[in-house]
């Protein structure tokens, strides 16, 4: 631990609107802890989000919340006054269908103006000697007025930004476009905050090159050292709970908290991300840290849901996590973000240690697309992990990705064809495909018949014009086949919504809409169809062992093998009338049968 200075340096980190009010911000509550272990600093940390849910009503908030781009439309007109019939216009139209009783815009304004002022009335500001704001998604103009209205009452305390949405040339626009920040971190946080507060302490000259500052500093040319993740100390969570319990005194609040495993992606190649701006290099903890850390977590907060904020778990070290957690007995309730995974005793090892939520990384069914977006997966792998999540009971969260430009028309006409094969499986909603800065696909536009990229139209309704030449987003729009894209994937979007509301409306949904029954000699398979009616089918000797053996993908190769009694053109024969009846998917030389075993309600997975 080093020395301080003879007053000792304080500082307060702020996460503005608008994370989920049951989540604290894993950010402030990881820098807590490690500047705290490492100094002997003072770190007191704020979630002025909990005051603006409490103020406007926690529905309100979530759906605000939920929208993102209408969180930072209320911010904007305090910010730019000239922007508030732009920004209300972008708020309706993040509601528009959806949500149309949220509010009056002006009030909610107000709501949020008043909520600011208050809490900056109850904060002691002027006793701490840094601020730091913490800037992730649609964080960006709420933290900018935060940080404007600080420096109108003090002038010299220190401001720094940091976060996902303040990396490489996003946080250098940001740091050149507003006078408000003093100091801005591009990358990981702990060290350089640790080392910003050694500066302004007097306890370093110079400030490493990963900190943007307004003093003519000789930057060394040493980056600052990545942290080793096993090393870090726990996250410190408790100013949220206080908060929380003085706020919401007469509400139970179990929160759900905030887990991170890995920094970065073992796979990053996908063409669309850029997601892991913020970390170039990808490092994990080991699956004991993780444990220890979750357990600690669980006792300490007396909290059963977690939510890992990895981009992707790493493999081998999440079933070492998996099959110790499992072993403790206590009921867990995970969510986390993977890629696809195509081993069943692998995906059910991590049901039985608690992950009920997955968000896979699905995002196409054309397999031509599928390569684009470089995702190294296929329509076959997509499907059958959507399928496996079905059998181990996991709620299964999956995007696709529509409006892709330079989608060919062969490739609707594939996903449309692909689409009915998965109408069993848990629902995919349609994202609509934005150009994230520093994505792969930013570095050869061309290739994705993209002619040139702009400004994102929903950022032109909440930054003034000459403010937002001058600055770099990470959302962005670009010129091309935009429109076409949009009338290609029109019957896309409603294949979706028609699959959502066949699920939503289902009546009996403990039975899963493609499953069978096993008579041993014989398989009933019942099948529900979108119009609701019910197939059944019965397979008997060899047809309900093949049905069986293709439960994983399968190539037809090894079922004449393993089946040498059939012959090519009558198992050709067979394979056509599952698929033609969508009771199995084929894709190349690979057939998968998608029915599920039924298991009851209550039986345990
Ligand atoms: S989309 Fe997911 S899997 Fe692909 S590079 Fe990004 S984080 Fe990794």
């Amino acid at each position: 631990m080093e020395g301080d200075t003879p007053t000792p340096l304080s500082v307060a980190l702020v996460s503005m609107p608008w994370p989920i009010v049951n989540r604290p911000s894993l950010q402030l509550a990881t820098l807590k802890s490690y500047v705290e272990e490492k100094s002997t600093r003072k770190v007191d940390c704020f979630h002025p989000y909990l005051h603006l849910a409490k103020a406007i009503g926690i529905d309100t908030y979530a759906r605000i919340a939920r929208s993102g781009w209408a969180g930072e439309a209320l911010f904007a007109p305090l910010l730019f006054p000239e922007m508030k019939s732009q920004a209300n216009q972008l708020f309706r139209q993040s509601f528009a269908r959806k949500d149309p009783a949220i509010g009056d815009f002006e009030e909610l304004v107000e709501q949020v103006e008043k909520s600011v002022s208050l809490w900056l009335a109850a904060t002691d500001i002027a006793s701490y000697h840094l601020l730091g704001l913490s800037v992730c998604f649609f964080q960006l103009l709420p933290s900018l007025y935060l940080a404007a209205k600080i420096k109108e009452k003090h002038p010299f305390l220190p401001i720094v930004f940091g976060g996902s949405s303040c990396a490489g040339k996003v946080g250098a626009s940001l740091f050149e476009s507003f006078p408000q920040i003093d100091y801005l971190i591009s990358g990981e946080g702990e060290e350089a905050l640790l080392h910003l507060c050694r500066h302004l302490a007097g306890h370093e000259k110079s400030l490493q090159r990963n900190i943007l500052s307004r003093q003519p500093l000789v930057k060394p040319d040493t980056q600052i050292p990545r942290v080793n993740l096993n090393d870090l100390p726990y996250p410190n969570f408790s100013p949220y709970f206080q908060e929380i319990r003085k706020l919401f005194a007469n509400q139970i609040f179990i929160p759900m908290l905030p887990l991170e495993f890995s920094r970065g992606c073992w796979w990053n190649r996908c063409s669309f991300c850029n997601l892991n701006l913020q970390w170039p290099d990808y490092r994990f903890k080991s699956g004991d840290r993780m444990l220890a850390e979750t357990v600690y977590l669980a006792k300490t907060h007396a909290c059963l849901q977690f939510a890992f904020a990895d981009n992707a778990l790493p493999p081998q070290e999440a079933d070492r996590f998996f099959t110790s957690i499992a072993a403790t007995g206590m009921d867990f309730d995970f969510f986390a973000e993977m890629r696809v995974i195509s081993a069943q005793p692998q995906l059910e090892l991590y049901s039985r240690g608690g992950l009920r939520t997955v968000q896979i990384g699905i995002e196409a069914l054309s397999s031509s697309l599928l390569s684009r977006m470089s995702k190294g997966t296929t329509v076959m792998d997509n499907i059958a992990a959507m399928k496996l999540a079905d059998s181990c009971s996991m709620h299964l969260e999956g995007n696709l990705i529509i409006e892709f430009p330079g989608t060919t028309t062969e490739e609707i006409a594939e996903t449309l064809t692909n689409l009915d094969f998965v109408l069993p499986f848990a629902p995919l909603q349609a994202a609509a495909f934005f150009l994230g800065y520093g994505a792969p696909i930013c570095e050869s536009p061309k290739n994705f018949s993209i002619q040139a990229i702009r400004p994102h139209s929903k950022n032109k309704k909440l930054f003034p014009e000459k403010i937002l030449r001058g600055l770099t987003l990470i959302n962005n729009s670009y010129l091309g086949d935009r429109m076409r894209q949009r009338k290609l994937w029109q019957p896309v979007a409603e294949k979706l919504s028609a699959f959502q509301h066949f699920h939503k409306e289902r009546k009996n949904k403990a039975k899963h809409p493609l499953h069978y029954r096993d008579g041993t000699s014989f398989l009933i398979i019942s099948q529900e169809q979108i119009s609701g009616s019910v197939l059944l089918h019965r397979l008997r000797g060899i047809s309900r062992e093949i049905y069986l053996f293709c439960a994983i993908p399968q190539r037809i190769s090894e079922i004449l093998r393993v089946f040498p009694t059939i012959a090519a053109p009558a198992l050709d024969n067979f394979l056509n009338e599952m698929t033609g009846k969508r009771l199995m998917f084929r894709e190349g030389s690979r057939i998968l049968s998608l029915a599920i075993r039924y298991h009851h309600p209550y039986a345990k997975v």
